[in-house]
């Protein structure tokens, strides 16, 4: 992000919250293990991650610009210009959210080989599991035998299922044919949707420490001038900073 030359005025878009809720992202995790180098054979992925870190550096500055016009700098390949009007801010930053599918090119321009798989309805299996029979047991039972008490027990046995579940298919599963890099730019189409809010997607600033860019999902999305990946990171950036003050 920049640091704002300018006086940030009290006008201000409708935020949501800086908190935005967790979501479970696993097929960006394991994106995220591939760009981090953190896989096992990595250069099975060479092509991939460079494009993949591309991207996420596409969008990490996409967010900053965004954010930045909101605070009143309007950033332009050639110039950066100060936008005092709420409109010019607004305007600046639709302008640029315009352009947000330009941020997923080695995605949305490769075609994918996909497979489709169908199978029985999961709601309607998950029942099937559950649905175990209940077998009565006598617990105890009174000298003349005519008070019985049972116990309920519940064993995993084998059950005849619902009949109609036999005929309802479930959602399709999809997934695409060919090799891990393939597969890893699927993940990257999945992923970018199970993400709820791109400002996560963060590189670490601590470039004494991560030879290679590092990138992570931030939990909070509120502006900071540099991001770390954990706090240890960000305790030797200080570190080092200051040895090399
Ligand atoms: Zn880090």
């Amino acid at each position: 992000m920049s640091k704002s030359r300018y006086k940030k005025t009290a006008i201000r878009l409708k935020r949501r919250s800086s908190r935005v809720p967790r979501v479970d992202t696993p097929a960006l995790d394991h994106v995220l293990l591939v760009v981090n180098d953190l896989v096992y054979k990595p250069e099975r992925f060479d092509q991939a991650r460079k494009e993949i870190r591309e991207t996420f550096d596409r969008i990490v500055r996409y967010c900053d610009n965004i954010e930045d016009a909101l605070d009143g700098i309007g950033h332009w390949p050639d110039r950066e210009v100060e936008l005092k009007k709420h409109s010019d801010r607004v305007g600046r930053a639709l302008e640029l959210a315009r352009n947000m599918p330009d941020l997923f090119a080695p995605v949305t321009q490769r075609s994918f080989d996909v497979r489709v798989k169908l199978s029985h309805d999961p709601e309607s299996q998950k029942e099937l599991l559950d649905r175990q029979p209940v077998k009565h047991r006598v617990v105890s039972s009174n000298t003349e035998g005519t008070e019985i008490h049972f116990k309920e027990i519940r064993q995993p046995t084998e059950t005849t299922p619902y009949i109609d579940d036999l005929f309802r298919v479930g959602d399709p599963f999809f997934y695409p044919t060919g090799d891990v890099q393939v597969q890893v730019y699927w993940e990257l189409f999945q992923g970018i949707r199970q993400l709820n809010d791109l400002r996560k997607l963060r590189r670490c600033s601590n470039l004494y420490y991560h030879t290679e860019p590092f990138y992570f999902l931030r939990k909070k999305v509120e502006r900071q001038e540099r991001s770390f990946c954990s706090d240890d990171c960000r305790k030797h950036y200080h570190n080092n900073k200051e040895k090399g003050e």
